[in-house]
């Protein structure tokens, strides 16, 4: 089959799908690869070092669209680029079909089959498809690189011939993917670093990254948000007071807050209230992973940088991966060729898209001109 790499069209968009390493791998499957001219080039990739790689450079979308089979992408198609497919072909990209039911139903009538990296299982045979924890585990590295951008102190303590300087402490709210990367690089880079989560189960996986796991006095488990697969559900209301409680507690002696606080299908929880970043020191920075879904922090602005009041930072972007397009790219392009690989058992360029497969399944979200999401829950874990 062609495998055919579209430039991303979403502003400020600097990722790419396919890198010439991972169009190395597609050919031992048995695949040709295409791109279109300049695909690459913001994330760091020469349309020459594609062609070196055995890729066809071609000069626009459309040419792109008319030759490829599969079509690979970073961002969810617009309307117009859905519009594009045709009868039989398959996209793969994230997609966010709930979000999206329009371009599912463009999708069907076009004809083609997508598959959605957003709607991977997190499901151990999984994980080497994971896209959204391969951006996550970015963006959470980035948001500590991030905040050490606009701290005014090292992370690290140290004692120098020009004075004592103490270390910067860390709060990381939610331990998910990327606030686990965020507590992994906080704690190398010296910080005293708390980290807190709905999920108990964290705790040991926190503190064996040498942070500290923030318990609450909240009876005599703090398992109230705990939910199945890894991911949280909403709290009551008496669990959220104790949470806020101490996080008023920790708000005036902590200079960095990171949060990363998800649940499914919902808006962020607000967990950093305006009268917390009030108590926060002048010069204190938070980052706010989940500014996409409206902010942990009440402050927070999705996409910009702003200055509170009392001189703390929150920053809200919401384009981490795309901050660290090389990376992001080169993961998220083995992420794709993962998914190809299984879509491809033979190894023999011949695209066998198994519905009967778990996977392959749950990330189905059109298939042939039918809307097959949401999928079955999966059978294996
Ligand atoms: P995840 O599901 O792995 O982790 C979220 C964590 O939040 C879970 O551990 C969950 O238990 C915890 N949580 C839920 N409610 C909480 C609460 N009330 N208090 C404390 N913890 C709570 O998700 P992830 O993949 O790590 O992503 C985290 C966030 O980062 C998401 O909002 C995602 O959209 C965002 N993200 C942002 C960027 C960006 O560029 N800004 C990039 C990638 C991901």
């Amino acid at each position: 089959m062609k495998i055919g790499a579209l430039a991303e069209i979403f502003p400020g968009e600097n990722r790419v799908a396919m890198t010439p390493d991972s169009a190395v791998a597609l050919a031992k499957l048995g695949h040709s690869s295409v791109i279109q001219a300049g695909a690459g080039t913001k994330a760091g990739f020469t349309d020459a070092a594609y062609q070196a790689a055995g890729v066809t450079v071609l000069p626009d979308a459309a040419a792109v669209v008319a030759e490829a089979d599969v079509l690979v992408k970073v961002r969810g198609p617009e309307q117009a680029e859905a519009q594009a497919l045709r009868d039989g072909q398959t996209l793969i990209s994230f997609f966010w079909p709930a979000q999206n039911p329009e371009l599912l139903e463009t999708v069907k009538a076009r004809g083609a089959t997508v598959v959605a990296m957003d709607m991977v299982p997190r499901i151990s045979r999984a994980q080497k498809m994971d896209a959204l924890s391969s951006m996550a585990n970015i963006a959470g590295y980035r948001a500590v690189i991030e905040a050490g951008n606009n701290f005014g102190r090292f992370f690290t303590g140290q004692v120098t011939a020009a004075g004592k300087v103490p270390p910067a402490k860390v709060l990381v709210v939610g331990a998910g993917v990327a606030g686990l990367a965020a507590i992994g690089t906080s704690t190398s880079l010296g910080a005293i670093t708390l980290a807190f989560d709905v999920r108990p189960e964290v705790a040991e996986q926190i503190e064996s990254m040498g942070a500290e796991f923030v318990y609450l006095d909240f009876s005599e488990t703090q398992t109230d948000g705990a939910a199945t697969g890894g991911y949280a559900a909403p709290s009551s209301p008496e669990f959220r007071e104790a949470q806020l409680k101490k996080f008023r507690e920790l708000a005036p002696e902590v200079d960095i807050v990171i949060t990363t606080a998800l649940i499914p299908g919902r808006p962020a929880p607000k967990l950093w209230t305006a009268d917390m970043v009030a108590l926060m020191k002048r010069g204190s920075v938070i980052i706010d992973l989940a500014a996409e879904r409206g902010g942990n922090c009440d402050l927070t602005v999705p996409d910009e940088k702003v200055v509170s009041d009392n001189g703390v930072t929150i920053v809200g972007y919401t384009d981490f991966p795309s901050r660290m397009a090389t990376q992001a790219s080169t993961l998220y392009s083995t992420n794709i060729r993962h998914m190809l690989t299984d879509l491809t058992p033979k190894k023999d360029g011949v695209i066998n898209h198994n519905m009967e497969d778990d996977v392959i399944r749950g990330a189905t979200v059109a298939k042939d001109g039918a809307i097959t999401f949401p999928p079955p829950p999966p059978k294996i874990a």
